[in-house]
Parts: C-alpha cells; sequence; structure tokens
C-alpha cells in the first residue's frame, strides 16, 4: 500500500429512515476518525434529496459526504411514482419495494465502474446494506474490498439469520408449527415462541419469496469481507456471541449510530438537548417549543412517550384500546398517531379512529402528535420515564441511550426478537402485545403502563437497567477508550487491506 493513495468508501443503504440515518451517522464517524478518506452514499434519488438535508441541518461542521443518486423509477415496480423510501409505503407494498431494489445493481455497476477506472490509483471499497447483498457480488467483480452493515442489534440480526435459514419452528413432518423450539446457534436454555415470529417468517417453507431472499442476502453477505453491526458489544454479549458464530466473518460493533448530542454527558438532563429530529426533514406534528414547555412541567421520569416508528401502525380496535387504556392509567403522556393499520399512511387522520371525545378529555393528561415527533428530543427530556415502542433498533437504542425502559410493542420485522432481547437479557423492558392482530384490552395497557412508570416497584429496576446500559453506550463511544470507538478504529485500519 502506498501512503498517499487515497481511498474511498462507498456506502450503499437500503431505502428505509431506520437503514440511511445509521449509514449516515456511520460516514459520520468514520471521517471524523479519518477525516482524508473520501465517502460517496449512493441511493435513489429522492434517498439522496433526504440524507442531503439531514447532513445540512447537522449542526456541527458539515463533513465532505459525497452523495450519488442512481436512476430509479418506482412505477416500473408496481409502486406509486416517488414511493422509493419505505417510510409512506402500506405494509402491502413494502415487499415491492424490496423485491425493486435489484434493478439498482446495473446502475450501481456502472457507478463503481467508474470509480474503479476513473481515479486509476485510488483504493475502493464497498459497504453495503445486508438487504443489499448484490452489492458484494458487483464488489467481487471488480475486484473490489466488500463489507456488509447491518443497521439492526446483534441479536435481532442473528435471530432473523438463523430463524429464516433453520425454519426452526417448523414441524416439517406432519407441516405444522411448534409453539416453543430452539433455534439453533442460541444456547438451549433460550427458547423461541411462535408468537414471537412475524407472520411472514411463521409462514415461510424455504421456497416461498421471502425465503429465498434472506437465503441469497446471507450467503452474499457470507462472501464479504465482515460485518459491521449498529450495536454496542457491552449491552448485547448473548447476541454478539451468536452473530460471531453465525456469520462465518469477522463483525465489528460500531455502534450506537445515533445524533452524537445524545451521547453527551449531560443529554438527558437539560430542557432541549439541542439534538434536531428536524434531520429527518419531516413535517412535524407539534410544534417543539410546545411539546418541551409541556414537558417541562411535569416532574422527572414521569411521562410516557408513545411511537411506533417511521412506517408502522397499530389496527383500528387497538389503537381505540390503547387510548382508553391511557386514559384510565392517567399517566401523562406524548403519543404520536397515524392513519391505523389499513388505511392510507400518508392520509388525514380521522376523529372516530380514536374513542368519542379522547382528545379533549386528555387536554391536560398529554399530547396527541398526529404523524411526526421530535422524537430525539422527547427522548432526551429528564421527564420521560417510559417509551412505549415497536422496538425499532434507532429507537431501542435512543431510548437506552437516555436510560428509558421500554413497553414493547414489535410490528415487523426483527421487532420481535429486539423485545425479547430486551425483556429476556436486559430487563429493561416488558411486552405490551405484538404485531397489528393481537387482541389487548384497556385494562391491560393500563396496568402496564402503571407497573413501568409507578415508583416503588418493577419499573425502578427497569430504569436502574436501562441507565445502566446508558452508561455503557456512552462509555463505547469514549474517545481512544470506548469498544465502539476501538472497533471503528480497527476497521478502518484493516478494510483497505484484508
Ligand atoms: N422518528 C422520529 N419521529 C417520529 C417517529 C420516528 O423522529 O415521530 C425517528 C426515530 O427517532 C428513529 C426513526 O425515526 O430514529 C425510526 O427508526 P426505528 O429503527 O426505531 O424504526 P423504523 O421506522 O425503522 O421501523
Amino acid at each position: 500500500e502506498e501512503p498517499h493513495q487515497r481511498k474511498h468508501i462507498i456506502m450503499l443503504p437500503f431505502m428505509a429512515q431506520g437503514h440511511l440515518i445509521p449509514f449516515l451517522e456511520l460516514a459520520h464517524n468514520i471521517l471524523h476518525h479519518n477525516p482524508n478518506l473520501t465517502i460517496t452514499i449512493v441511493n435513489t434519488r429522492l434517498n439522496i434529496n433526504y440524507l442531503r438535508s439531514a447532513i445540512a441541518n447537522r449542526p456541527s461542521p458539515p463533513s465532505q459526504i459525497h452523495l450519488k443518486p442512481l436512476p430509479f423509477n418506482s412505477s416500473d415496480h408496481g409502486l406509486p411514482p416517488n414511493s422509493e423510501n419505505t417510510d409512506g409505503l402500506s405494509p402491502s407494498q413494502i415487499p415491492k419495494l424490496i423485491k425493486a431494489i435489484v434493478a439498482l445493481e446495473a446502475p450501481f455497476r456502472q457507478f463503481i465502474s467508474e470509480v474503479v477506472s476513473g481515479e486509476g490509483s485510488s483504493m475502493v471499497c464497498i459497504i453495503s446494506d445486508v438487504l443489499m447483498g448484490w452489492a458484494i457480488r458487483v464488489a467481487k467483480s471488480f475486484g473490489v474490498f466488500s463489507y456488509s452493515f447491518t443497521t439492526s442489534g446483534a441479536y435481532g440480526s442473528a435471530a432473523t439469520v438463523s430463524i429464516s435459514q433453520n425454519l426452526p419452528h417448523r414441524n416439517m413432518a406432519d407441516g405444522g408449527t411448534y409453539d416453543e423450539f430452539h433455534v439453533p446457534s442460541f444456547p438451549r436454555s433460550c427458547r423461541f415462541k411462535i408468537t414471537e415470529l412475524t407472520q411472514q417468517i411463521r409462514d415461510a417453507d424455504g421456497e416461498d419469496e421471502f425465503s429465498r431472499f434472506f437465503k441469497s442476502n446471507v450467503s452474499l453477505t457470507h462472501e464479504s469481507k465482515g460485518l459491521l453491526c449498529n450495536t454496542v458489544e457491552e449491552i448485547e454479549p448473548l447476541g454478539l456471541e451468536v452473530l460471531q458464530n453465525l456469520r462465518k466473518i469477522h463483525v465489528w460493533c460500531v455502534g450506537p449510530l445515533i445524533p452524537p448530542k445524545m451521547l453527551t454527558k449531560n443529554s438527558g438532563s437539560d430542557t432541549s438537548s439541542g439534538v434536531t429530529s428536524q434531520r429527518s426533514g419531516k413535517q412535524l406534528g407539534i410544534q417543539p417549543e410546545k411539546c418541551f414547555e409541556w414537558l417541562d412541567s411535569h416532574a422527572s421520569r414521569t411521562v410516557l412517550y408513545i411511537s411506533f416508528g417511521s412506517e408502522n401502525t397499530i389496527s383500528e380496535t387497538q389503537m381505540i384500546e390503547l387510548a382508553k387504556g391511557l386514559e384510565e392509567s392517567k399517566k401523562p403522556f406524548i403519543w404520536v398517531v397515524r392513519p391505523p393499520f389499513g388505511f392510507d399512511p400518508k392520509g388525514d387522520f380521522r376523529p372516530e379512529w380514536l374513542p368519542f371525545g379522547f382528545v379533549d378529555r386528555v387536554k391536560k393528561q398529554g399530547l396527541v402528535v398526529y404523524g411526526w415527533a421530535p422524537q430525539l428530543e422527547i427522548l432526551c427530556h429528564r421527564s420521560i420515564g417510559a417509551f412505549l415502542s415497536h422496538c425499532g433498533w434507532n429507537s431501542v437504542l435512543e431510548s437506552l441511550s437516555q436510560g428509558v425502559p421500554l413497553i414493547g410493542w414489535p410490528l415487523r420485522a426483527e421487532q420481535g426478537y429486539n423485545a425479547k432481547m430486551l425483556v429476556e437479557e436486559m430487563g429493561v423492558c416488558v411486552v405490551i402485545a405484538r404485531w397489528v392482530d393481537s387482541s389487548i384490552t384497556k385494562e391491560e395497557v393500563s396496568k402496564v403502563i402503571n407497573v413501568v412508570l409507578d415508583k416503588g416497584g418493577k419499573g425502578d429496576l427497569m430504569r436502574k437497567k436501562a441507565t445502566k446500559a446508558g452508561e455503557l453506550i456512552r462509555a463505547a463511544v469514549e474517545i481512544n477508550n470506548g469498544s465502539s470507538y476501538n472497533a471503528l478504529n480497527d476497521f478502518l485500519a484493516r478494510c483497505f487491506s484484508i
């Protein structure tokens, strides 16, 4: 290797909010470690525009991240025009987008070819999302170093890989399924339940589209030189061990890839942390000042924050019971509401989706936010005591970084495994419901909320454990000292020469 050679890292995230953001944070972190590297993030035009505004909105001095849009026409794939991100798509449309992403392979190949031939002596390395396995094929054909990046946690990734490959819940002999089963590579003591699996994986038979997609991505990932994971090794020791055993390649834990402001010593103690949710370029459903003023008027660790992430929502009947249970619990809350499952996610919110008179009755008790909330600032506020979440991995990391325990309601993908890990391994979560089809009563809702928020009970222990996790997370990013900091250093020292 010649010292003057330019080094270029090309990143390819999957087209979802929860993937673009950690990729962008990873790019920032890499440049922080080594400002002499060139980084280009590649994606479709609309996602590139989104990344551009996210970079511009970042408070710290702008980093030199290059952005490369690739041509993509969603209408060619049976999707509405300009559907380039899972955000705003209905659950039935998301698989279409996942299928459509292979259309990016040809323009991606073209771009890599230009970079490789145009830059002469520069060294190129690709970091691609685990859902974009074909990028590894492209890298190999050019003899370029390639790495996979999972924006999920270690336990969630490991469970996803092992379960989708082995289908351990299926009783092949009688075509039925087991209620409880062991997942290969996990310890014998760790039993999984059929209810912890999404319908999609319950139905998978190894030959269906979903299974084939996963299998091909898993085997392509194993052809890359290593795996980056958005986690902290100290908070997920079991998950990391299983993931490392399953994946035959080296795993670097480089998380949490969340805005650095959430990781400074004093976030969580002051009113508004200066963290900016505006990175999302979304229309907020509430004025942030109004939100903070309201939070300021509450005692420390007393408010429940409820959100199901950027692309999920619950059913109509679940929404009504959740609302009634919230009211019955009498606990202060901020609830981000969206049209329920089955309705246009971008459509207006109809009053009949909440109990009659609900919004008026809870005026003093809580804030109902339509669409999108400044989640980071909310979680950083000292008055937040718990987070009712779908357990999307970004939400989990954001919550734990602030020492906030969770009430889990997984809705899709690996969220059920995340929730299981948070309950069984970390003790920072209680699961209240699963998926859009589980029945739930207002009594259960109110009971769980009270258990987690009331002082002197189980909630105190959960908060203590979440605080501990927050400390581990902060320690992991410490310069020259933390495990995630060192892992990224190690990756950068080796990624062009493995
Ligand atoms: N988010 C937000 N405001 C909202 C809902 C979500 O800022 O009203 C952000 C949240 O902070 C997180 C991301 O959107 O960074 C959601 O990612 P996650 O992995 O939790 O869930 P996903 O949307 O991928 O299911």
